[in-house]
């Protein structure tokens, strides 16, 4: 087989925070494969056959992208941010390995990218800055009810949290009820950070309490961290969101 299939993380948006590694990914790419709005971001060109998808269908898409690399096309494959980070690379080795033994000799590869969580952080100072983790809130792929253990062992950690996949038309009640659960484990002071569309162009970054974020809107472009009882506030001036901190250093219990 000469085929090869790369996994290409697009980063957040700003196409500065492409890596080179991924960008001559996508330049060696003949096919193009992935959910509607990342295939968009890569510019079209001679030579380029773009398979856009919609977003409910990554192991079929995971299939074809296998298929058309078995048949000797070179193939990229996009995610936004890292394809490893609740997108499309686990979706290609679930497909390897329930598939085509002849998958596993392919040339396969992941090409990282800039994920949102860490895009978001960047805006807001260092909140990731003592442990942290990261969590998808959607229940498209797992019962809510994994969701929500999850979720109170981590705010029982004492973990700097974020949310993924907070929101959207099928799932209005989720980010809520997360709130609600945060709520009842940490104090209401705790900052907790609304991260939308960061480096793209309608960027928008708020910075409240716990108490206040139940009531703040979030769409499926919002990233939202909640702080851990060493994250931090650092005031600004008027129109400016204030910088959030994780300290480093954990006092002794
Ligand atoms: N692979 C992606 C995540 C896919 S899940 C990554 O590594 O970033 C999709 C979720 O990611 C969205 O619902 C949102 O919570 C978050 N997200 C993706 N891009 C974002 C951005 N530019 N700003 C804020 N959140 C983003």
């Amino acid at each position: 087989m000469t085929g090869s299939l790369t996994v290409v993380g697009l980063g957040p948006g700003d196409p500065d925070l492409l890596t080179d590694s991924a960008r001559a990914a996508l330049d060696r790419a003949q096919d193009l494969i992935g959910y509607i709005p990342y295939v968009a971001r890569v510019p079209e060109r001679p030579g380029l056959v773009r398979h856009a998808s919609d977003n409910r269908v990554e192991i079929d898409r995971a299939r074809h992208a296998l298929e058309l690399a078995a048949s000797g096309r070179h193939v990229a494959v996009v995610s936004g941010g890292d394809p490893g980070v609740f997108a499309m690379a686990a979706a290609v080795f679930e497909a390897v390995d329930h598939g085509d033994p002849a998958w596993r000799q392919l040339a396969i590869t992941v090409e990282p990218g800039i994920t949102a969580m860490l895009a978001a952080a960047a805006r807001l100072g260092a909140p990731l800055g003592g442990d942290f983790c990261a969590l998808s809130l959607s229940d498209n792929l797992k019962p809510w009810e994994v969701v929500t253990a999850r979720l109170e062992a981590v705010l029982r950690a004492d973990l700097v949290v974020a949310l993924y996949n907070p929101i959207s038309k099928a799932r209005p009640w989720q980010l809520g009820a997360a709130l609600e659960i945060a709520a009842g484990i940490r104090a209401a002071e705790t900052p907790v950070a609304f991260a939308r569309a960061v480096r793209r162009p309608d960027e928008a970054i708020r910075v409240m309490t716990l108490a206040e974020a139940r009531e703040a809107p979030a769409d499926m472009a919002t990233l939202v961290l909640i702080g851990a009882s060493t994250t931090r506030l650092i005031p600004r001036g008027v129109g400016q969101h204030p910088f959030v901190y994780t300290a480093r250093s954990v006092a002794a219990r």
